[in-house]
Parts: structure tokens; C-alpha cells; sequence
């Protein structure tokens, strides 16, 4: 261990998880060529209720949601949206 955990904020309800809990997700699709990206992080809640969409579900939903185009807080209000298609705040 490193003695100090690095966290990593999830992309779909911003909650902060320690890193190594998180699941790296790459909305580019290619994990191994990793110069110069910003990977970003989903929790292991939001994964696992990610992977019930079809894959190609999850990225036209990210594309939709403007990943990688709009600010964070819109991104995420967008894809909370897309979605769960109710209101954010319920769980
Ligand atoms: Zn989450």
C-alpha cells in the first residue's frame, strides 16, 4: 500500500470512493493507450447498475450526455436523466 489513499470522484453520482474500489472506465473505449487521458471512475453502485445497459447503451448514453463537452455538474445531471429517465434524488 501507499499509506495515503487516493480517491476518485464516481461520474455518475459524483461520490468520492477510494481509487482502487473504483471501476476505471474509459469513455474512448481503449484502456491500454493511456497518454494523456483523464480516465474517469465510476462506484461499484453505479457499475453494477451501469452494466444492466447494453454497452453500446452506455456509450451513446455518455455521448448523448455531452461527455467530455460540458462541464461535470451538467454532464451529470444529463446522464442521471438519460438514464434512470426520473428525477434525480431518488434512489
Ligand atoms: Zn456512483
Amino acid at each position: 500500500m501507499w499509506g495515503e489513499t487516493e480517491t476518485v470522484s464516481c461520474i455518475a453520482c459524483g461520490d468520492d470512493v477510494a481509487r482502487q474500489d473504483a471501476r476505471e472506465y474509459d469513455k474512448h473505449g481503449d484502456r491500454w493507450d493511456r497518454d494523456g487521458k483523464d480516465f474517469e471512475y465510476l462506484c461499484k453502485p453505479c457499475f453494477r447498475s451501469l452494466s444492466k445497459h447494453a454497452r453500446d447503451g452506455l456509450e451513446a448514453a455518455l455521448e448523448d450526455a455531452g461527455a467530455g463537452e460540458v462541464d461535470d455538474e451538467e454532464f451529470l445531471s444529463r446522464f442521471l436523466t438519460d438514464t434512470r429517465g426520473e428525477p434525480a434524488g431518488r434512489e
